[in-house]
């Protein structure tokens, strides 16, 4: 996990980041979350700052009316995360629970490749997708639940996969980094270490990788074409691992969405540009907001 603390400037005083410990289970990974927010307030405090709110980000479904989290890779099912954070830091200290892609697209929203616009897209391509929506000059939450376009159906017939949601056809099955992966692997009977090993096949003109990644352009395109038929976003950001291949995944982003629209508004689609920090920076930029909002 990646933590840190945060001025008010937005200026990073400590940064660092920690083991989860996912196989030792649900228990020990809030433990550890647990552990890890209250060292960092022990640190600010012997270091002369004063902690004024605490963010945190998880992945999966977080309830905002309850405070409980869902999310398989932690094997959290209904932890009531929130009430948790709440007991270990203490009734004086504000604390915010939100989604980590959410913050990551509100930190590039306030920072980052979506500062200025009013209607934008985060939608970074790691092991999942989710998105954050940035609609008429704020983050979209949904209670907790909006966003997760990884999880709408564009693959359909017999080539539509399980997906890890127990929906088929989502676009995670195609356009993950680890679903391309898998997918390269299944077709050539080669097994590699990740996407960017298919993307180095790809760069060597390997067939397979490029079967696997016109798949995946083509799912790709069909999500931004919905989301800019539905939200009219004027700038989209790419971010998560594959974004690693710039424009060659970004090139043919752009001209397959030209390509396929006809009376919408054309949104810019760029590269996300604060990386793995986003939702670290994400967390703490909305537990300011938070504090401003107090006073
Ligand atoms: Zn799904």
């Amino acid at each position: 996990m990646k933590c840190g603390l945060v001025a008010a400037d937005g200026a990073v005083v400590h940064r660092e980041t920690r083991p989860t410990p996912r196989d030792a289970g649900g228990r020990a990974v809030l433990h550890a979350l647990l552990e890890t927010v209250v060292e960092l307030e022990q640190k600010a405090s012997a270091e002369g700052h004063r902690v004024r709110a605490v963010g945190v980000v998880v992945p999966g479904i977080i309830d905002a009316e309850t405070g409980t989290v869902g999310a398989e890779n932690l094997a959290w099912v209904g932890t009531p995360v929130l009430a948790e954070l709440r007991a270990a830091v203490g009734p004086d200290q504000q604390v915010i629970l939100a989604h980590d892609v959410r913050a990551g697209g509100y930190a590039e929203f306030r920072q980052g490749a979506l500062r200025g616009t009013t209607n934008s897209l985060f939608l970074p391509l790691g092991t999942g997708i989710a998105a954050a929506m940035v609609v008429d000059g704020s983050l979209v939450s949904g209670d907790g639940y909006a966003g997760e376009l990884g999880h709408t159906r564009f693959v359909h017939g017999d080539d539509a996969e399980l997906c890890a949601c127990g929906q088929r056809g989502c676009l995670e099955t195609v356009a993950s980094a680890a679903a391309l992966a898998r997918r390269y692997g299944v077709r050539s009977g080669k097994s590699v270490d990740g996407a960017r090993e298919v993307l180095e096949l790809l760069a060597a003109g390997d067939p397979d990788a490029k079967a696997v990644w016109d798949e995946a352009l083509a799912v790709l395109v069909d999500a931004l074409v919905l989301y800019t038929t539905l939200v009219a976003p004027t700038r989209i950001a790419i971010g998560g691992g594959l974004v690693g291949a710039g424009e060659t995944l970004l090139a043919p982003l752009r001209e397959g969405v030209h390509a396929r629209l006809t009376f919408q508004r054309e949104p810019e689609i760029v590269a996300a540009v604060l990386g793995e920090e986003a939702g670290c920076l994400g967390a703490a930029l909305m537990a300011w907001d938070l504090v401003s909002g107090e006073q």
